[in-house]
């Protein structure tokens, strides 16, 4: 937690990239070549003080001021992880100042930083292949790589100017409008963008991505055992085990979350069930052991899948982009690996005790007082 609340997210920069499973140029690959110049250690040397939540020991927040160039004396609370990714390698620009300014603007429009800079991936790719011409860019030259172009789009976006108006829809809805086959690279899961963890180089986060109720959302923590050693690591490029390892993750995540408890912790210092059982127990003023927590953890993960279910989502919605299921990784650690998607579902269903089509068995839904007729309720030892 020392080195975590030093340096925050952005730690994890070196190490997933290391791992050959950091998403670049609108996940074409793993490897970023521009690793050296955005990185935590260049952010320390921009950092104007710690930020923190409240009373937090860790304080893993960073106030970060653009040192050089057009971006000079911007500040911005963060970057984070993501945001490094989704406007640096996502986007190919090892600019670090260039980061800092999309992270502010961002936060002034309101924007999501992931789903923003993949969008904007995704369209320097449509632009690299010619899918985009010079008229719908009105005078941006939007490679991978020109920041200053990424800049510009990301205030096209958020006044809905040009180009700017589609791509404010996300990367789901532009690949509608642009057509002519880039769907086969929209990289998004029930229309959400996808995160900076690439599932060819973690199988186990392609069913995070593909299961996820909203969509391609990476705070399930299942990475953390994949990648960054939390107990008991697994191997990233195994499928093997990965079902029962993604239930446990997006069971315990479900806790955190209705507790209102920050991932980070458990996620980084092995806070574990039992802890986080104590803690609770202490504040409600009654007897709760790990299990009766992770009973309600499945028990949400249970409902959010009946609530999907009932408004249309099947087992067609989980599912992750074309590029990750056909195209082998081509460099890194990863390469030649693609995510063996089906052999996961089935897998992870199986450990749910959902049937081929994803959806819970009666026998389940009574297990966790969910059918008609069932009551919910936690049991106490
Ligand atoms: S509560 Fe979590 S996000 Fe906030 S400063 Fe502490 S570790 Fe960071």
């Amino acid at each position: 937690m020392k080195i975590f609340g030093k340096f925050g997210t952005p730690k994890n920069l070196v190490i997933v990239n290391d791992r050959g499973l950091f998403p670049t140029r609108n996940f074409q690959g793993g490897v970023f070549d521009g690793i050296g110049k955005v990185n935590a250690m260049e952010q320390q040397r921009r950092v104007l003080r710690k930020l923190t939540c409240h009373a937090c020991p860790a304080a893993c927040g960073n106030l970060t001021r653009a040192a050089q160039g057009p971006y000079e004396g911007i500040e911005t609370e963060g970057p984070e992880y993501e945001t490094f990714w989704a406007f640096g390698a996502q986007c190919g620009n090892s600019c670090l100042d260039a980061i800092i300014a999309a992270d502010r603007l961002c936060d002034q429009l309101g924007l999501d930083t992931i789903s923003t800079g993949s969008t904007i991936a995704f369209a320097m790719e449509c632009t690299e292949r010619g899918l985009i011409g010079p008229e719908e860019l009105e005078g941006l030259d939007l490679k991978f790589g020109n920041h200053e172009a990424m800049v510009a789009m990301i205030r096209r976006i958020g006044y809905r100017e040009g180009l700017g108006d589609l791509l404010a829809e996300g990367v789901r809805r532009a690949a509608q409008g642009i057509g002519k086959g880039s769907a086969d690279f929209a990289m998004h899961v029930k229309g959400l963008e996808l995160a900076a963890y690439g599932p060819r180089g973690a199988k186990g986060m392609g069913i995070e991505y593909a299961t996820s109720p909203r969509g391609g959302c990476h705070e399930r923590g299942l990475i953390s055992r994949e990648t960054f050693g939390a107990p008991p690591p697994i191997d990233p490029l195994s499928i093997k085990g990965k079902g029962i390892a993604a239930k446990e993750a997006q069971d315990e995540t479900a806790v955190l979350d209705s507790l209102g408890i920050c991932v980070f912790p458990p996620h980084n210092d092995g806070m574990d069930m039992a802890e986080t059982a104590g803690l609770f127990s202490r504040v409600i003023g009654e007897v709760f052991g790990p299990e009766d927590l992770l009973k309600a953890g499945e028990r949400i993960w249970n409902l959010e899948r009946l609530f999907n279910l009932r408004e249309g989502f099947g087992r067609r919605d989980d599912t992750l982009p074309p590029r990750l299921l056909h195209e082998p990784m081509p460099e890194g650690p990863a390469k030649g690996h693609i995510v063996e998607l089906d052999q996961l579902l089935e897998d992870y269903y199986k450990v749910r005790a959902w049937d081929e089509r994803g959806v819970p068995t009666p026998e389940k839904l009574d297990e966790l007082g969910l059918s008609a007729e069932g009551k919910i309720s936690l049991s106490s030892p």
